[in-house]
């Protein structure tokens, strides 16, 4: 195991956004692949404890992306960390973003009848702010734009 991915894993807050993540991921993969081989998650950070006693149960497929969300929670060069949908560096690979928003759209409306309230209400918070932000930023590019020329240019 990378010696720095163990040292990002002691932070507290990584290791809560991690278990936070895969939790997600546990509720997406037992609704939409239940018909498969579904074992207890082995990873990096399962390995390191991450998960305490909790079984993160999860497909083949969903658990390689797991493992990669783990690492990019791990290196994530933001600090305080938005959600990774509202980050403007999108480190993801465009794939492994497609099926994190996926796997968010879904599981995140869910999150608080399976033990995620605060995570879930955190989120609901955090997308309304950020509605707003896009929306204020829209009516700074038209105030300053005002015929529309800025599109053609
Ligand atoms: S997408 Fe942004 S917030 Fe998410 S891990 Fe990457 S850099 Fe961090
Ligand atoms: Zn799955």
């Amino acid at each position: 195991m990378n010696e720095r991915f163990a040292e990002r894993m002691t932070d507290g807050k990584v290791r809560a956004d991690t278990r936070i993540v895969t939790g997600l991921a546990t509720i997406y993969c037992d609704a939409h692949h239940g018909d498969r081989l579904r074992a207890p998650l082995a990873s990096d950070a399962a390995a390191l404890g991450v998960y305490g006693r909790k079984r993160m149960v999860l497909c083949d497929e969903c658990a390689e992306h797991i493992r990669y969300a783990e690492r990019r929670r791990a290196f994530c060069p933001k600090d305080p960390k938005p959600f990774c949908a509202h980050c403007d560096t999108h480190c993801y690979k465009s794939d492994e973003a497609e099926w994190q928003r996926q796997m968010m759209r879904f599981a995140g409306p869910r999150s608080m009848l399976h033990g995620y309230a605060i995570p879930g209400v955190k989120h609901a918070l955090e997308a309304r702010k950020w509605k707003r932000e896009m929306a204020r930023r829209a009516a700074d590019a038209a105030a300053s734009d005002p015929n529309g020329t800025g599109a053609a240019l």
